[in-house]
């Protein structure tokens, strides 16, 4: 099995898809690569897409919890994305001056100067990754039940990866389930995911392969990083061909933390073990792009299977 990494270089350098989605009028131009409008056709497929989701995991009977796309900066900080992502990290900064500054703020910006230095790190980030609130909120709680934790998580995240590929944008969603509890009851939900996601794919008619994957870590120290997560098999991806055969892209993954967030916020089991941490991320608009890509930008006209999983 091949290792792939989540930061692989612009798979569509000419940015061709991207054009050919804006002008069918499915995605919108702001002019920001990776920051885009989305159309009602689009939007029709991605709230089919979590309709999908949530019947499909509905059985499992998760907690749902739904959070704006901030997150806590305390949090955020505790978290230590900032030692894996500096590079992706998207913060707050907000005008806390008083008159005086306020006209000096204007002047900057008359001026074509840096105004950066008038504004204050705000109480929250930009959330980049769905699961991100839950950790400390389900520790504060106190020691998991028995059964642990099943929840059920969505969000728009952000990452400052910005891209003419339109897969890679800013601002995405990221559907979730993540399992919170003993070593077995986590690895246990990871298995199975890694064959549901992927049966899940091939309902949807796409052309899907597993592989185990890294993140993009930051530097030379996450080169070591990477390289950890690789041989302890902690990321595996779901990949669609979108904008190039060779470099497919993620368009699910499984991930095993361990016991990572566990070590940052008193997350127990009932045993007073540290919790174990899975999630599985469904990436929103990449399977709606790869459903565009392989049945075609008539909804209409999709194959059969495929839309009776979609609008049963
Ligand atoms: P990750 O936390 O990197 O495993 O991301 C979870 C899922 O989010 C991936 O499997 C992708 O489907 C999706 N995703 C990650 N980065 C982006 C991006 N820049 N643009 C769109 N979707 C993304
Ligand atoms: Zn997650």
């Amino acid at each position: 099995m091949s290792a792939v990494s989540s930061s692989s270089p612009v798979v569509d350098p000419k940015g061709a898809y991207r054009d050919e989605l804006i002008a069918a009028g499915l995605l919108i131009s702001t002019g920001v690569d990776g920051i885009y409008g989305r159309s009602a056709r689009f939007e029709q497929v991605v709230d089919a897409l979590q309709d999908s989701i949530t019947r499909m995991t509905t059985p499992d009977k998760p907690e749902l919890m739904r959070f704006p796309p901030l997150l806590s900066r305390k949090d955020f900080l505790d978290s230590g994305y900032l030692k894996g992502f500096p590079h992706l990290a998207g913060t707050v900064h907000c005008f806390c001056g008083n008159e005086a500054d306020h006209r000096r703020l204007l002047e900057c910006v008359e001026e074509g100067k840096d105004w950066s230095d008038m504004q204050e790190a705000a109480e929250v980030v930009v959330t980049p990754a769905a699961c991100y609130p839950i950790y400390p909120i389900v520790a504060r709680r106190g020691p998991l039940p028995a059964e642990g934790l099943l929840v059920d998580v969505s969000s728009y995240c952000f990452r400052h990866e910005p891209s003419i590929d339109p897969c890679r944008m800013q601002m995405f969603r990221m559907r979730e389930n993540v399992r919170i509890g003993t070593a077995e009851q986590v690895l246990a939900f990871r298995e199975d995911w890694l064959k549901r996601g992927f049966a899940w794919v091939e309902k949807l008619e796409l052309p899907v392969a597993i592989d185990l994957a890294n993140d993009p870590f930051f530097g030379r120290a996450g080169k070591l990083m990477a390289v950890g997560q690789i041989d302890q098999q902690l990321k595996f991806e779901m990949l669609v061909p979108v904008t190039s055969e060779e470099n497919p892209t993620a368009c699910v993954s499984c991930n095993y933390h361990i016991t990572h967030f566990s070590e940052i916020w008193p997350l127990r089991d009932q045993n007073g073990e540290m919790a174990h941490t899975s999630c599985v991320a469904f990436g929103i608009e990449r399977i709606t792009l790869a459903l565009f890509r392989h049945h075609g930008f008539d909804i209409d006209s999709w194959p059969a299977g495929v839309r009776a999983e979609l609008w049963p």
